[in-house]
């Protein structure tokens, strides 16, 4: 790997694809040292893996604030570019192998092998509706809710609006008694060994149950799955269900006249390359006006939630990614943010109370509220 990080030459075009101003890197816009920027990073880690510098504190916090949203694949020019992030991750890897990750990073892989979630909380703490939802049988399909929907209040409200569509939709779905971590977080820290662990409970749960078509709510378990599940089981994004639903005439909307704006999560975007879906459900809302951010699609900016950011929360500050997001979408005159990852939701509404004037909400309630 240290021969082939040196073909980096730090020309910063990942840095601002599209403009000086334009910084793309989430953790290089909230710091702004070239060290935090892609190329940055990637000559620290060649020149540490080459022993010419020594492992500190700040050396693991620029690693680890690399929150995996593949602006910088997405933007470089040159032909290695589809192993930048993997080179990020092999670096984390190693780092974690030799106990060298920052406490809170350690906490959270932690916390997901005893507890099941990042947080370590108790099966106790989920949100309680959950308990009242048909447990998967032999129902069309699999509901994969994920940590963030059972256990973090915004996620569950997000979780709780695609519950009701579904049911509007006449859809037949049961939930898991007892879910497993997706682990995609594992995966972008590089704890290959744990992300195995997971996938392989998932896929054994799977199996027994006889689940044919899985549906998940977070864009990062739809990630995760697409690695291990597909080709096993149908894994859908809830938007791709939602975009058939409309398109087979199964939800029927009434007019609703907001100015929206759609921020494009990470993991469905440049992960997986789903952008239209979204878009379509929303232009199926007669009277909704969809506008543009500046920075959409394949250019999206990144909320600053992966790779566990969501939990460590390392690119906190006045120009977090959060924050600077907001301040685009401010910037389209839009009336409502909306969101299709339970991550997004939590880290925009988040800074909402410092930023105001816009609200975040789930694309499933601009569906339920369309829907009545
Ligand atoms: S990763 Fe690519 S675009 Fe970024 S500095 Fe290196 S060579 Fe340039
Ligand atoms: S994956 Fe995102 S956060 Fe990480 S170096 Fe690339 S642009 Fe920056």
């Amino acid at each position: 790997m240290n021969l082939e990080l040196h073909r980096c030459f730090r020309c910063g075009w990942c840095k601002y694809p599209s403009g000086f101003e334009d910084y793309n890197c989430p953790s290089y816009a909230r710091f702004r040292f070239e060290s935090h920027s892609p190329g940055g990073r990637l000559w620290l880690i060649k020149a540490w893996l080459d022993k010419e510098i020594e492992w500190s504190d700040h050396l693991s916090e620029i690693l680890f604030s690399c929150v995996a949203c593949k602006n910088c694949v997405e933007n470089c020019k040159m032909d290695f570019r589809d192993e930048i992030l993997d080179w990020i991750i092999s670096a984390k890897s190693k780092a974690i192998e030799n106990g060298l990750a920052p406490p809170k990073v350690r906490d959270f892989l932690e916390n997901i092998l005893k507890y099941g979630n990042p947080w370590g909380l108790p099966r106790n703490k989920e949100a309680s509706w959950i308990k009242e939802l048909e447990r998967y049988k032999d129902q069309e399909f699999l509901l994969y809710l994920g940590c963030e929907c059972r256990y973090e209040e915004r996620g569950a409200r997000m979780a709780k609006n695609v519950v009701e569509v579904l049911k509007k939709a006449g859809i037949s779905f049961g939930v898991l008694d007892d879910e497993t971590c997706d682990g995609n977080e594992a995966l972008m820290l590089g704890e290959r060994g744990l992300f195995e662990e997971l996938a392989s409970k998932n896929l054994q749960k799977f199996r027994e149950l006889g689940v044919k078509r899985i549906v998940t709510i977070s864009p990062h378990a739809y990630n995760a799955m697409k690695k291990y599940a597909e080709g096993k089981f149908e894994v859908l994004h809830f938007t791709q269900l939602f975009s058939e639903l409309l398109r087979k005439r199964k939800l029927s909307l009434s007019e609703l006249e907001f100015k929206v704006t759609y921020h494009d999560p990470c993991f469905l975007g440049r992960h997986n390359g789903i952008y239209e879906d979204p878009r379509k459900i929303l232009k199926s809302v007669p009277g909704l006006k969809l506008v543009e951010m500046k920075r959409n699609r394949e250019n999206a900016f990144c909320c600053g939630g992966g790779s566990g950011n969501f939990v460590f929360d390392f690119l906190s500050g006045p120009s977090s990614p959060a924050r600077l997001r907001i301040k685009e979408a401010l910037g389209t005159g839009a009336e409502i943010l909306v969101v299709v990852c339970p991550i997004c939701k939590a880290m925009l509404e988040d800074v909402i109370k410092e930023e105001g004037r816009i609200e975040v909400k789930d694309i499933a309630e601009i569906v339920l509220i369309s829907a009545k």
